[in-house]
């Protein structure tokens, strides 16, 4: 079951970011362009579950996806669904070279299909094949849990958390790192926990970062009303999802702030087309910092 964030720790820490509360300006701009992306608003499920275990689903997918492209999880998923493999129990006896055919070409498969066996094998003994039962536990115990599993380090901890558990916890990823990076460059994160570092401030720990955004959030976004855990999830699965969004369309590696988004698909859920034909630029470019320096910077 998600747990309430302790609002007495939080209201006595700093607030965290030494800025005017970007990131509820960033998630504003975000939510305008792109419209809701999850929960009941959204004009489609924001992660497609084609089985019936969405709990589950989504812990396999959360596992596919690391080093690799959406596209080919989606795929992957799809072939376990169809050899009857997307089960805890039926995962759980299945050989881990039969796993790696159906969930290659995602990266490092062999190891993969061998900590997915592992996985399903610890949900089947602890719980009875019942993921949603495991994820139901309070989040430390069972953040500590799946961080014992392989294949489970703290990014995928927190996306199945979130996502799969309902359970308040701000994923931070790589997409998450380039954009703040990128959007607040001269922010200080640290102050909860010490001194930031002078340069790169955006890449301290992951701990770090994720007590750090989560109190912002907030003393920000949050503050109007005491929030709930669900409340408080669902805020931060919208607003990763948003990331997510803004950097495979707009904030890739090469940034295309201008546009158009990039026309990638990556999904085979029905309306993942919708941005094939639009031709705008990065909502986030009046508040982005990179964007700003590289208009003022002289051409070369
Ligand atoms: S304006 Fe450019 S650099 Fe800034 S967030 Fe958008 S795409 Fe990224």
């Amino acid at each position: 079951m998600a747990q309430p964030l302790d609002s007495r720790s939080l209201e006595a820490a700093p607030p965290a970011l030494n800025g005017a509360a970007p990131l509820t300006t960033i998630f504003a701009r975000l939510r305008a362009h792109f419209g809701p992306l999850t929960g009941p608003e959204a004009a489609r499920p924001w992660w497609p579950i084609f089985g019936t275990d969405a709990p589950f689903e989504m812990l396999v997918g959360a596992v596919l996806v690391q080093q690799t492209r959406w596209e080919t999880v989606e795929g992957a998923i799809l072939r376990l669904l169809a050899s009857g493999l997307l089960s805890p129990r039926a995962m759980a006896e299945a050989a881990p070279a039969t796993l790696a055919g159906l969930i290659r070409p995602a990266a490092f498969y062999g190891q993969k299909a061998a900590g997915l066996v592992t996985i399903a094998s610890h949900i089947v003994a602890g719980y009875d094949g019942d993921t949603a039962r495991m994820l139901a536990r309070p989040t430390p115990e069972v953040r500590a849990e799946l961080l014992h599993l392989p294949r489970i380090g703290p990014e995928t901890c927190d996306v199945i958390l979130l996502y799969a558990g309902g359970h308040p916890v701000f994923v931070i990823d790589a997409y998450t790192r380039r954009l703040f990076e990128r959007v607040a460059p001269t922010l200080s994160p640290g102050a909860a926990d010490g001194p930031a570092p002078a340069s790169h401030p955006w890449r301290q720990p992951y701990e770090t970062l994720r007590r750090i955004i989560e109190t912002d959030l907030h003393h920000s976004l949050l503050r109007a009303e005491p929030p709930g855990a669900d409340q408080t999830a669902a805020l931060y699965a919208e607003y990763h999802a948003q990331i997510n969004e803004v950097c495979v369309r707009y904030c890739l590696t090469r940034p295309r702030c201008d546009g158009p988004p990039a026309r990638r698909v990556y999904s085979r859920q029905e309306g993942r087309e919708s941005y094939l034909g639009r031709t705008d630029g990065c909502p986030l470019r009046p508040v982005c910092g990179w964007y700003r320096q590289q208009r003022h910077a002289p051409a070369r």
